[in-house]
């Protein structure tokens, strides 16, 4: 089997026409028939040249057997000598029992092989001895006897072959002496023997030679006949062994995993594997000698083969070896195929493997479909993603997208004005949590954690101070979207500083406005619209508690006198210091303290029985004492004084806040009457009843 060395591959045009292999490669190759190495040829070549006839019929065989006893018995029934011996009849006897012995052999062959044989060499023998001495017996001339056992000799010796031959001299030269010798005593020494004697001589000594050529010729044929099985065992073997490597080839072509097949050079398919057979469908029959191999691939293939086939006939190129092409099978199916071709030595037959790439190619073309799909949703990704970028570009709000380890993956460009770095210095570099404010960003960060530890949903805005790159803050709403099943989020910024500040300011105003609402101007101290209020809601308050509720009145000791002395302006300065005074001198922070009008306060003190606000308000009168702000005017002391009244009321359904500041008052009445400068305490309504020692004056 030859491959042919010019195994060219045509991608684009895989094309074969099977006929012009066969044209192309007109090689003659030497044919070796095994058939005709059978041993039949030598054995007729080795018997061909003995020197030998072959006596085939039995009938002739038996004719010249029964020459030998009828001629016996006419000789001696015509014979005018009686015998010496035996009496005539029982010659005769003998040889008409013979002639019988011959019938009975004639009609009855042995069955075992060999047992004919051995029975007719003994009737040779006896032929033999019954000449010799029928003749032995005969008083006349032996020449008729001679001739007798001459025809018995020379025709079972060739019919027998040369040991029957041989057997037969061997008895005659042994009984021809004796019967020389018996005669001779019996009739005594005759010339007429004599040439008896020497007709045995000769004979014998002819029969000796002949016996010797017949050896030669024999070892000759003998050794002929070795030679020859020697070759015809040598064929044999030969022949085994190129059985056996058929076999191998056999063996590797029907056990093949690539479907291969047979082309005679009449281009019919002669031979074919199993595996062909699974991938055409078709059975051996409906292919053997039927079909031809181009009969199974598809027509248009097939066309396109012959085109290319002519055209490189026309160009004058070789005819490539290998082509892929399209097979139909028996029920029409398509498969594709690479077909390959060997011519081989035998016949000029061709050897094509056929490999079954359906498979390979259907995954081909499903894998360029696919890519062709990805390609083409790559391309409109593409087209959207260009889209999406113009609109985060465009979106008019700084954006940005972020990952989920707060990567920032992509910003626009506002986003990049509003912190001060480009979009180069922010990509895949920056995170979002270092542009939030470090408290802010702590904050936002607990506050997830809660709402995520209670299962509650997260905002999606966030109102929080941004840091940019030259660390200032800036206001802004931080709206974040997470698009469902996406790690990334879309985050965008509003800046609301400007807004913020105006709202600071409008806030600051709001409580300037507020303060002024409540306060005293001059002395900052609650006003009288605050000491209206605070009184109310503490009556109500303590009303519901059941707890007292204590007011002080203070009244500066001749300020008139003091203003006609030093001056309004000095007055007012003086009643500043007063309140600043007589604010620290209420320590706690439930207490207030108010400007009640002109020169009097008052003083809150919720929660607190009589006796705690005498405490406090001895402490503010001695206070205001000892800032020694000389009032040489006044009728009490050279300096500023205060007087005050105070009195405590545990609200009730029958009194009213007017009962209380008008016990505070008659209090303060009563300091000022007392002389100035001193702390007067009263209870009210149904207290007075209970307590009149915390009526009391003191100095
Ligand atoms: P008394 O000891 O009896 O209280 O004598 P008094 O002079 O303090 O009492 P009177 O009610 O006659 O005088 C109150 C004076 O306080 C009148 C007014 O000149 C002065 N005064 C009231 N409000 C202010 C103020 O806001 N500034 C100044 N400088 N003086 C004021
Ligand atoms: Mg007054
Ligand atoms: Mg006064």
């Amino acid at each position: 089997m030859q491959i042919s060395s010019e195994i060219k591959t045509y991608d684009h045009q895989p094309i074969i026409d099977l006929v012009d292999i066969v044209k192309e490669r007109p090689e003659d190759h030497r044919v070796v028939d095994l058939s005709s190495l059978s041993g039949t040829d030598a054995e007729k070549i080795a018997r061909g040249r003995l020197v030998a006839s072959r006596i085939k019929a039995p009938e002739r065989l038996l004719l010249i057997r029964l020459i030998l006893p009828v001629a016996a018995i006419l000789y001696f029934s015509l014979s005018p000598v009686s015998p010496l011996i035996v009496p005539l009849y029982g010659i005769i006897g003998a040889c008409f029992f013979f002639m019988l012995y011959h019938l009975y052999l004639y009609r009855h062959p042995a069955t075992r092989p060999g047992t004919q044989r051995k029975i007719i060499l003994s009737a040779n023998q006896v032929d033999i001895m019954v000449a010799h001495l029928s003749w032995m017996f005969d008083p006349a001339i032996p020449a008729p006897m001679m001739l007798l056992v001459a025809v018995a000799a020379i025709a079972n010796g060739f019919r027998q072959g040369g040991a029957a031959f041989r057997a037969i001299l061997k008895l005659t030269a042994v009984l021809t002496p004796l019967v020389i010798l018996a005669r001779v005593q019996i009739t005594g020494v005759h010339l007429s023997a004599l040439p008896f004697v020497l007709l045995n001589a000769f004979f014998l000594i002819y029969a000796y030679f002949l016996i010797v050529r017949m050896d030669r010729l024999q070892a000759a044929a003998d050794a002929r006949t070795t030679r020859l099985e020697l070759n015809n065992y040598k064929l044999k073997q030969l022949g085994m062994a190129l059985q056996k490597s058929e076999a191998r080839y056999r063996n590797l072509f029907d056990d093949s995993s690539v479907a291969m097949v047979l082309i005679e050079d009449n281009m019919l398919i002669s031979l074919v594997n199993e595996k062909f057979l699974t991938l055409t469908g078709y059975t051996k029959s409906d292919l053997y000698n039927t079909k031809k191999l181009s009969d199974l691939i598809y027509e248009d293939d097939l066309q396109r083969i012959r085109r290319f086939h002519a055209k490189r006939r026309r160009m004058g190129g070789t005819t490539p070896t290998e082509y892929e092409c399209k097979m139909v099978d028996r029920e029409n199916n398509i498969r594709h195929v690479i077909i390959r071709f060997n011519i081989t030595h035998w016949h000029e037959r061709i050897m094509a493997t056929i490999e079954d790439i359906t498979s390979r190619k259907q995954a081909k073309s499903a894998l360029q479909t696919s890519i062709k799909r990805l390609r083409q949703t790559a391309s409109r990704l593409a087209r959207s993603q260009k889209q999406y970028r113009n609109l985060f570009e465009n979106t008019g709000t700084a954006t940005i997208l972020v990952e989920k380890n707060m990567r920032i993956s992509m910003a626009n460009t506002k986003f990049s004005e509003l912190t001060g770095f480009s979009k180069k210095e922010l990509t895949g570099k920056k995170r979002l949590s270092e542009f939030i404010e470090r408290r802010n960003l702590i904050r936002i960060r607990r506050f997830i954690g809660k709402q995520k530890e209670k299962g509650l949903p997260l905002p999606t805005e966030y109102e929080c101070l941004m840091v940019d790159r030259q660390r200032n803050q800036k206001h802004v709403v931080m709206k974040i979207y997470t698009p469902p099943e996406q790690e990334s989020s879309i985050v965008s910024f509003f800046d609301i500083t400007k807004r913020k500040k105006a709202e600071a300011a409008l806030q600051d105003a709001h409580e300037r406005l507020r303060i002024l609402a409540v306060m005293d101007e001059l002395t900052q101290v609650a006003n009288r619209r605050q000491f209206n209020d605070k009184l109310a809601s503490e009556w109500q308050r303590l009303l519901r508690d059941g707890r007292p509720l204590s007011l002080i009145m203070c009244d500066v000791d001749c300020f008139k006198a003091y203003n006609d002395t030093y001056g309004h302006q000095n007055g007012d300065r003086c009643l500043r210091a007063i309140a600043d005074t007589l604010s620290r001198s209420v320590k706690r922070s439930v207490d207030l303290v108010a400007r009640y009008g002109g020169e009097e306060f008052a003083i809150i003190m919720p929660n607190t029985t009589l006796s705690g606000a005498l405490r406090v308000a001895e402490t503010a009168r001695s206070a205001v004492a000892n800032l020694n702000i000389p009032n040489r005017a006044s009728s009490a002391e050279p300096f500023i004084t205060l007087s005050l009244g105070a009195a405590s009321i545990v609200p009730a359904r029958s009194v009213s806040v007017d009962d209380l500041i008008k016990d505070a008052d008659n209090a303060l009445y009563a300091a000022k009457t007392s002389g100035r400068n001193q702390v007067v305490g009263g209870l009210t309504g149904d207290n007075k009843k209970g307590d009149q020692r915390h009526i009391r004056r003191i100095p």
